[in-house]
């Protein structure tokens, strides 16, 4: 199961040596009083680490080069209290290499307007002290993440939890490997992509791994162990009777868990946090995997069907930015329209590979014939996923860019069983609706298959695609058409001039 508690960002508090020892001591002692008051909050998921008041340009490179080597560091918040003439970050910054935060707060949140005098305007002069700070990371073109208000301000908390998450996420990425078997589905297009550009940009590496590998760790699997899978499908879910202990398909049952075993095994042996399969290259298994592909996504497991690495990718990473929140992330793909003029809908689901941490009950485990890919009935699990505020995310290779596109949707309580449908599936609105939703998503290139989120927010995406460097294109309520176009124009000339020869 994912753990980030252990990460770490580090609290540092610009200043400078001119105000004098006295001063300086305010400085740390508030300092460490935003720390510990920031530690106190358990949605802020990381270990907020007071490091250090700074006040020249040598102490600044020092803790930038610490950051930059810290494992246990995933970024920095940077406070200026005082005035901190920049000048003196300007080489430390340079060599950043880990997010950055600038934490526009105030060590009191309101003027003492009766007792108010210089000695207090000096010590409290983030105001024009973090424009100071802000003017060189613009200057030096830095990407980072500005949040203003008090530091026991409610929306700065959750803005600072946001971002310790999609910090610890990026440092994930940072070491991701993905595996795949088999390529992607012939001919399929958006699926595709450039491997070593995407490691480039997002440092996770994608790699090939032969069928065979794979089932002679499915095939090695013991009977106990194939044993204690099945008894977990027992407890963790309602299984059709054609598959109790004397049915006519408990080996399919039995056969669908030595697949999970194997699948976990081989990703365990090689430290793998991401994979994909695809139905047209199974060459020695009995089924596409369906409910081994599920349990893991469901164990943190990124997961992209047909060979889509980029989703199993973003499907990870997501994950591990939702590490303990309530709510699930899956693997997700537009399949079905609901064109009810009244009532506007999508119908999302995947032949079977939707994860059961967005499920509303007890999963039913069942077995159905597949359509396509030749193989034995594969044992999926079924199930409805609560209705309440979503988002779908997709990140797409457009040739010189990648473009992380994010649509917020209302997921709707199921008002039908769909007894014959027998895959797990959620019902959307997309923001602002479906036929401004859908084009805008197709103008921008946006792939069938997607991240489902029901517990992380626009502001997640928005700071990750940041920490990446990545284009973020959002369709919302304010959406208008003739802007979006625009928008999507624009961004081609800055992304083509903002790479330069690269
Ligand atoms: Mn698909």
């Amino acid at each position: 199961m994912l753990d980030i508690s252990n990460y770490e960002v580090w609290f540092i508090t610009g200043s400078q040596h001119l105000y004098g020892i006295e001063t300086l001591n305010k400085v740390q002692i508030h300092s460490k009083k935003i720390t510990s008051s920031l530690n106190d909050h358990s949605s802020i998921p990381v270990q907020v680490v007071f490091k250090t008041v700074l006040t020249t340009p040598d102490e600044i490179i020092q803790i930038c080069r610490q950051a930059n080597n810290s494992i246990h560091c995933i970024g920095i918040i940077a406070w200026m209290h005082t005035f901190s003439p920049a000048k003196m970050w300007i080489n430390g910054l340079k060599i950043l290499r880990k997010p950055l935060l600038h934490l526009h707060t105030q060590f009191g949140s309101d003027i003492p307007w009766d007792k108010i005098d210089m000695d207090f305007m000096n010590l409290h002069q983030s105001a024009h002290g973090g424009r100071e700070f802000g003017y060189i990371n613009t200057r030096l073109r830095k990407d980072r993440k500005v949040i203003v208000g008090h530091w026991k301000d409610k929306e700065v908390i959750k803005s600072i939890a946001v971002w310790t998450r999609v910090a610890a996420a990026w440092e994930d990425c940072q070491h991701l490997k993905i595996a795949r078997f088999g390529d992607n589905m012939r001919e399929v297009a958006v699926t595709e992509g450039d491997k070593v550009s995407a490691q480039v940009q997002f440092g996770y590496s994608v790699n090939g791994y032969g069928l065979g590998d794979l089932v002679e760790r499915i095939d090695a699997s013991t009977e106990n162990e194939v044993k204690a899978i099945v008894e977990s499908y027992f407890d963790e879910y309602i299984v059709s009777p054609e598959m109790h202990k004397n049915g006519p398909r408990f080996a399919d049952l039995q056969t669908a868990a030595r697949i999970e075993n194997g699948l976990r095994v081989f990703l365990k042996e090689g430290g793998f946090h991401a994979f994909t399969d695809t139905f047209e290259n199974l060459h020695g298994m009995d089924q596409l995997p369906g409910i081994a592909v599920q349990r893991l996504m469901a164990e943190g497991y990124g997961f992209g069907a047909e060979g889509d690495w980029k989703t199993a990718a973003l499907v990870r990473t997501m994950k591990v930015m939702a590490t303990g929140l309530k709510g699930g992330n899956s693997f997700m793909e537009d399949y079905t329209y609901h064109f009810d003029p009244g009532a506007m809908s999508v119908l999302g689901a995947h032949m079977l590979e939707i994860c059961p941490s967005i499920a509303s009950h007890k999963p039913l485990c069942q077995i159905h014939p597949l359509g396509i890919g030749g193989k034995s009935d594969p044992v999926r699990l079924v199930f409805n996923s609560a209705g309440g505020p979503a988002l779908n995310a997709s990140l797409i290779d457009l040739g010189n860019r990648f473009r992380l596109l994010v649509n917020p949707v209302d997921a709707l309580d199921p008002e039908h069983d769909l007894p014959n449908l027998p895959v797990a599936r959620v019902l959307w609105k997309p923001h602002p609706n479906l036929k401004i939703g859908a084009a805008a998503w197709i103008l921008a290139g946006g792939a069938h298959h997607t991240c489902y989120s029901q517990n992380l927010d626009v502001e997640y995406l928005e700071d990750f695609a940041e920490m990446a460097g990545i284009e973020y294109t959002l369709i919302d309520a304010d959406t208008k058409m003739h802007f979006f176009k625009q928008q999507l124009r624009w961004n081609e000339i800055y992304y083509h001039l903002a790479s330069g020869i690269s």
